[in-house]
C-alpha cells in the first residue's frame, strides 16, 4: 500500500496522541521503516542522550510494503538509542502486528517521554488512547496478550508487549508481538519498559489501500513469488527445516562458536540441529517439531512451532509448556546450546521459551550464559556467587539461569546486563564476546572472515542481520566466495550492508535474499511508491541509510576503536575444522572497508561521500 502518509505521535509524559502528516520528502530519500524511522530519530534526539531517559524516543514503523501482498510483507522495526549498545537500534520483527499497524492506517508511532505510570496504547483504526496498564505490570508477554485480547474483545487484536524482563532492566529485553516473533536485539524492550509503556494493540480495518499501479504490483509480486519457491534455500531448505538448518553446515566449516568461541566446532552440534528437531524423541517416541509456521504473508514460512517433551526435567509438573510454541531457529540454539556446550535441544527449547515468555533476547542471553560459565570455569566465579554448579555443557543450570533472568532474581540480574558488563565487573572484559557491548550471533569470524568485518562495522553492534555474507560466503550467494580468506570482503560487506539497509526499509524479512537481489525488490517498490524507484535510486537510498546511522553513532561518541573484534578472535587460531589455525583478519580488512565506504582512516565519511549521498 505505499505509505498511508500519516504517522501517530504518542506524548508519554502528557498522555496525548497526536496525528501527523509523513514527511514525503523523507519517505523518497529513506523509503521507509527502518531508513525513514531513524531519519526521523536522529533529526529529533540528541546522540548523547541516555538510552533509558525520556529524552530518548522509539519508533515502531512499517515499510510501504508492510500490509501488501508482496511476499513476507508483514514487517516492522522498532528505532531507537539502544539500552545495550548506546549505538542506533533498529530492530525488527515479522508475525501480524506491522500489517495489523497499516491496516489501522499508520505508518509509524512516534513514543516520546515516559509514562507517570503504566500503560499500554490501543488503537483501533483512528481511535487511538492510552489505557491503564496497572494491571498489566508484572505480567508476562504471554499472559499480556491473552488478558488485552480478553479486555478488547477480540481475539483478532494484534498485540506487541514487553515481558518481565523489559520492566525489570534486562538490558536486552526484546518487544514481542504474536507470542513469539520479537524485534529482538540491542534492548528495545528496555527502552519501552523504561517509558513504562508495556503494549500496543492494534485492530486495523483500513486493508490494503494506496499502491501506485495496482496491475503492475501484483505482477511483480507474483514474479518475485516464483524466485522464492523456485529457489532451492526459499523455496525447500527454510520451509522444511528453518533456519536451524544451518547447524550441522557451520560446524563442519569449523565457524561453529562453541564454549564462549574457545572452539569453533560443537561435538553435540548435531542433537540441536533441524535433522534432530524432526526425529522421533527416544522418551516419549515424539517429534520435538509439529509443524512449519509463516509471518503475514510470507510463502518462505521459515517458522518452526514445537513441542516439548513433557517428562523432561525443565518442564515436569509445569502443563503450561507443555503446548505447541514457537521455536527453536537457529541462532537461539546455538546462543542457547553450543556457546554454552549444551547439546540438550528441550532444555534449548524450555529456556527459548522462557525468553519469549518474558521478553529477552536469546542470543545475548545465552552468550552471557557461556561468559559466566567460562569465568566458573576459571575459578573467578564460584557456586556460591552464581547460585549453583554452572560448568560448561550443564542443561540445568542453564535453565534455572533463564528463569532467573526472567524474574531479576540473584544471579540472573547480572546475567540482565550482558556479557560485557558482566566481564567488565569480574575483572575479564576481553572474555565478552561481541561488539559495542552485544553479542555476536552464531557464526565464528576465523571461520567466515567476512562476517568479522560485518560484526565490527556493524551500527548497532555485533549481528548478523545488518551484512549476512554467510550468504556468499557459505551458501553461494549470489556468488561463491572463500570464507577462509580477507580478500574481496571489504566491499562484499559494503555492499550486503548497504542493500539490506533497502530491503529493512521496504518492510519485507530479510531471509527473502537468500533468493531476491534488490533488482526483485525494485519492480515492486516501483509499482507500489509514489515516485521513480530504480536501481541506481535504490542503491544510493541504501548507502545513505548506512551513513545517515554512522554519523548518529560517531556523534554519540563511537569512534574505529569500536570498530573491534575481542581479542580472542585475533590471536587465538582456531583449532579444529577447515579454519584450523587461521585468526580473524579484521585488522587487513578493517582499513579497506573505510576507503570502500569513503571514509578516512578514523571512520568518519568524508565531506564528498556525504555530499554524494545528501548528507
Ligand atoms: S521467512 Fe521466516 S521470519 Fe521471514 S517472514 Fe517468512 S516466516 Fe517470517
Amino acid at each position: 500500500m505505499g505509505w498511508t502518509r500519516k504517522i501517530l505521535r504518542v506524548n508519554l509524559t502528557k498522555g496525548t496522541c497526536t496525528a501527523e502528516p509523513l514527511n514525503m520528502q523523507w519517505a523518497q530519500e529513506y523509503l521507509g521503516q527502518r531508513g525513514l524511522a531513524t531519519k526521523y530519530f536522529v533529526e529529533e534526539v540528541d546522540p548523547k542522550v541516555d538510552p533509558l531517559s525520556p529524552d530518548n524516543k522509539m519508533i515502531m514503523a512499517t515499510g510501504p510494503l508492510t500490509g501488501t501482498p508482496a511476499s513476507t510483507g508483514g514487517r516492522y522495526s522498532v528505532i531507537t538509542k539502544g539500552a545495550l549498545t548506546g549505538a542506533i537500534a533498529c530492530s525488527n520483527s515479522g508475525g501480524y502486528f506491522g500489517a495489523e499497524m497499516k491496516f489501522a492506517g499508520w505508518d509509524m508511532v512516534i513514543f516520546e517521554g515516559k509514562s507517570p505510570k503504566p500503560v499500554y496504547l490501543s488503537i483501533e483504526d483512528d481511535k487511538v488512547e492510552l489505557r491503564d496498564a496497572a494491571h498489566l505490570w508484572g505480567q508476562t508477554v504471554w499472559a499480556t496478550e491473552e488478558i488485552i485480547k480478553k479486555t478488547h474483545q477480540d481475539p483478532q487484536v494484534r498485540v506487541c508487549s514487553i515481558g518481565r524482563a523489559g520492566e525489570n532492566g534486562v538490558l536486552y529485553a526484546c518487544i514481542v508481538n504474536d507470542l513469539h516473533r520479537a524485534a529482538g536485539r540491542s534492548g528495545v524492550g528496555t527502552v519501552m519498559g523504561s517509558k513504562n509503556l508495556k503494549a500496543v494493540a492494534i485492530r486495523g480495518t483500513k486493508g490494503a489501500a494506496g499502491i501506485k499501479d495496482g496491475k503492475a504490483f501484483m505482477k511483480a509480486a507474483a514474479a518475485a513469488k516464483k524466485v522464492l519457491a523456485d529457489n532451492a534455500v526459499t523455496g525447500q531448505g527454510l520451509p522444511t527445516y528453518g533456519t536451524q538448518v544451518l547447524m550441522n553446515v557451520i560446524n563442519e566449516m569449523g565457524a561453529l562458536p562453541t564454549r564462549n568461541h574457545r572452539d569453533v566446532q560443537f561435538e553435540d552440534a548435531r542433537k540441536i540441529s533441524a535433522e534432530a528437531m524432526n526425529e522421533k524423541r527416544p522418551s516419549d517416541g515424539k517429534s520435538h517439531l509439529v509443524t512449519n509456521a509463516a509471518c503475514f504473508g510470507c510463502t518462505i514460512a521459515c517458522g518452526r512451532i514445537s513441542k516439548i517433551d513433557e517428562k523432561h526435567f525443565s518442564v515436569v509438573n509445569k502443563p503450561q509448556y507443555w503446548g505447541a510454541s514457537g521455536g527453536l531457529e537457529y541462532e537461539a540454539a546455538w546462543a542457547l546450546g553450543a556457546a554454552n556446550g549444551v547439546g540438550d535441544l528441550e532444555a534449548l527449547q524450555y529456556a527459548n521459551l522462557i525468553c519469549n515468555e518474558d521478553g529477552y533476547d536469546p542470543i545475548s542471553f545465552g552468550a552471557t550464559v557461556g561468559a559466566a560459565m567460562e569465568l566458573y570455569d576459571l575459578g573467578i566465579l564460584t557456586s556460591k556467587q552464581i547460585g549453583m554448579d554452572a560448568p560448561f555443557g550443564s542443561a540445568a543450570a542453564l535453565v534455572k539461569l533463564a528463569e532467573m533472568t526472567a524474574k531479576g532474581e540473584g544471579f540472573g540480574k547480572e546475567l540482565g546486563l550482558g556479557s560485557a558488563r558482566l566481564c567488565e565487573k569480574y575483572g575479564r572484559p576481553e572474555l565478552s564476546m561481541g561488539v559495542k557491548k552485544q553479542e555476536f550471533p552464531a557464526y565464528d569470524a576465523r571461520g567466515i572472515q567476512g562476517m568479522g568485518l560485518a560484526y565490527a562495522t556493524s551500527n548497532r553492534g555485533a549481528c548478523h542481520l545488518r551484512g549476512y555474507t554467510v550468504a556468499s560466503e557459505v551458501l553461494g550467494i549470489p556468488v561463491k566466495t572463500d570464507p577462509l580468506v580477507t580478500e574481496g570482503k571489504a566491499d562484499l560487506v559494503k555492499a550486503f550492508q548497504d542493500a539490506t539497509s533497502v530491503f529493512d526499509s521496504a518492510g519485507v524479512c530479510v531471509f527473502t535474499t537468500f533468493a531476491w537481489t534488490l533488482a526483485d525488490l525494485q519492480p515492486q517498490l516501483d509499482a507500489a511508491c509514489e515516485g521513480d524507484w530504480t536501481m541506481e535510486k535504490l542503491a544510493v537510498v541504501g548507502e545513505r541509510i548506512w551513513n545517515m546511522e554512522r554519523l548518529f553513532n560517531n556523534a554519540a561518541g563511537f569512534t574505529a576503536k569500536d570498530d573491534d573484534l575481542p581479542i580472542r578472535l585475533k590471536t587465538e587460531p582456531a583449532k579444529t575444522g577447515p579454519a584450523k589455525g587461521l585468526v580473524s583478519g579484521l585488522d587487513k580488512m578493517k582499513p579497506e572497508y573505510y576507503k570502500a565506504r569513503g571514509w578516512d582512516d578514523k571512520g568518519v565519511p568524508s565531506k564528498e561521500t556525504l555530499a554524494r549521498l545528501g548528507l
